[in-house]
C-alpha cells in the first residue's frame, strides 16, 4: 500500500491538559507532547458526534488498515522537532544549545564515543587514557539534557513545553466555601513560550491515499483535544500542512556518515593503541527511539527491539550498545471510555546501536527503510514505536564530548 503523510500542525487556543499515567485525584499532571493517540481520539469524537459513518469505518472500520498517528511535539518554528536522545549530553553549569539566546555551553552526544570506547574496554585493549566527556567550554561535568530539538538551516534549537502549575481549592458543594483539606494542583501546558512566541505542536499521520483524503477534510474539524474541556481547556486549531518537510537527510546519508565517523573513532584508537582496523564489510547504524514503544519478543515484553524486528539476517547483525530507559505507560480508551491496561514501554530517546558484518549500505537502507516506515513494536497506530535510523544528532553534534 502506498503511505501517504500528512504533516500535521497544532495551535492552541486555550491552555491543555493532556493527562499522564500517574493519576492522582489532587495533582493532574499533563505530558508536555500532545500523544498520536489523543489526536486519533479526539477525531474519532469529531465523526461519530457528525455521524460520519462512511468516514469513520474508512479510518477505523475492521477492514480499514488504520492510519498512523505519530505523536505530536512542541516546536517554535513549525518545523518538525524530535525528541532529545537519551546520549545528549550538556554543560552541568551551562546547559543547552549555543545557537540560543545566553550563555549555553552547547550539546553534544555520546553514543559512538562511548560505544567505541567500551568495545575496547571489552576486548582488554591497553589504554592510554580514558573517555571522560567535558564540556568543551569549561571543562566541567557534562549531564544529560531532555526536551526536544529542532535542526533549522543547520543550526540546532532546544524547545521544551510551558507548563503552569495552578493549585485550587475545591469548594464544599453544601456550605459553598473552601473545602477541608482538598486542595488540588492542575497542570497545563500554555498557549505560549516564555518569550511570547505562539506554541506550535508539530507531526505527522500516515495513511493510504483515500484516507488521506478523509483525514484532509476532517482533522481540521477537530476543536478539542485532551482533558477539562468542560473547563475551557484544549481548544485547539488543527492544520494539515501542504508542504513536506526535509530538515533530516536521505536515509543512505545517515547511515553513511553513521558509519565513517564510528570508523573515525575507531582510527582514534588504532593510533594510540595499536588496535587492529575494522574489517571493510563492517557497519555500524544506530536507531532511536522518537515515541515509546511497546516492544515484544516471542509476545513477551522486552526491553529492546528482537533482532529479527530488525529484517535483516540475524546472522549479521548484532547489538552492540543501549542507552535506553523503561516506563509505564496506560492511557484512555475514547472509544469505550475505559482506562487502557498499563504496561512497560521503552521510553522515547532511548537509542541502540548495531553492527552488521557483511551486508552492503544498499541492503541496510532497502530493510531499515521498511522500519523507519512502518514503526516497532504494537500500538503503532496510536504513535508508538515511531524510529528514527542513524540520526545526525549522534555524528554531526552541535559540540564535539
Ligand atoms: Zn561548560
Amino acid at each position: 500500500m502506498t503511505k501517504k503523510r500528512l504533516e500535521i500542525e497544532i495551535t492552541l487556543q486555550s491552555s491543555l491538559m493532556i493527562g499522564t499515567d500517574g493519576e492522582s485525584r489532587f495533582y493532574n499532571q499533563t505530558r508536555d507532547y500532545i500523544p498520536g493517540a489523543a489526536l486519533r481520539g479526539a477525531l474519532a469524537e469529531t465523526l461519530l458526534s457528525a455521524k460520519a459513518g462512511d468516514n469513520f469505518e474508512a479510518l477505523f472500520g475492521e477492514s480499514a488498515t488504520e492510519p498512523i498517528f505519530d505523536n505530536l511535539y512542541p516546536s517554535r518554528s513549525g518545523s518538525q522537532t524530535y525528541p532529545l536522545p537519551l546520549s545528549a549530553r550538556t554543560c552541568k553549569y551551562y546547559p543547552g544549545f549555543q545557537s540560543q539566546e545566553g550563555e549555553h555551553h552547547g550539546v553534544g552526544d555520546i553514543l559512538i564515543r562511548q560505544a567505541v570506547f567500551e568495545a575496547m574496554l571489552d576486548e582488554r585493549v591497553n589504554l592510554p587514557c580514558l573517555y571522560t566527556p567535558l564540556c568543551p567550554e569549561c571543562h566541567s561535568d557534562v549531564k544529560r539534557l531532555g526536551g526536544y530539538y529542532e535542526v533549522v538551516a543547520g543550526q540546532y534549537g532546544r524547545m521544551t513545553t510551558p507548563v503552569r502549575r495552578i493549585s485550587r481549592t475545591a469548594i464544599d458543594r453544601w456550605r459553598q466555601t473552601a473545602a477541608e483539606r482538598l486542595l488540588y494542583t492542575l497542570e497545563t501546558v500554555e498557549t505560549h513560550t516564555k518569550d511570547r512566541m505562539p506554541l506550535l505542536f508539530r507531526g505527522a499521520v500516515l495513511c493510504s491515499d483515500d484516507q488521506g483524503a478523509v483525514l484532509e477534510h476532517w482533522l481540521p474539524k477537530v476543536k478539542g483535544i485532551g482533558g477539562g474541556r468542560s473547563r475551557g481547556l484544549g481548544n485547539v486549531k488543527v492544520q494539515v500542512l501542504s508542504e513536506t518537510d526535509g530538515s533530516l537527510p536521505g536515509l543512505r546519508e545517515r547511515l553513511e556518515e553513521f558509519d565513517a565517523a564510528v570508523r573515525t573513532e575507531w582510527r582514534f584508537y588504532q593510533r594510540v593503541a595499536g588496535v587492529e582496523p575494522l574489517a571493510a564489510d563492517v557497519r555500524f547504524f544506530s536507531l532511536d527511539l522518537l515515541a515509546p514503544a511497546f516492544l515484544t519478543h516471542h509476545g513477551l515484553p522486552a526491553t529492546r527491539p528482537a533482532l529479527a524486528d530488525l529484517g535483516l539476517p540475524l546472522e549479521s547483525v548484532q547489538l552492540w550498545r543501549a542507552i535506553s530507559q523503561q516506563s509505564m505507560i496506560g492511557g484512555w480508551h475514547m472509544g469505550g471510555r475505559l482506562p487502557r491496561r498499563t504496561a512497560l514501554a521503552t521510553a522515547m530517546g532511548s537509542v541502540f546501536m548495531y553492527r552488521t558484518e557483511g551486508l552492503s549500505f544498499g541492503d541496510l537502507q532497502a530493510e531499515l527503510q521498511k522500519l523507519e516506515n512502518q514503526r516497532l513494536g504494537e500500538e503503532r497506530a496510536r504513535g508508538f514505536g515511531q524510529v528514527l535510523i542513524s540520526s545526525p544528532i549522534h555524528y554531526q553534534a552541535e559540540v564535539t564530548l
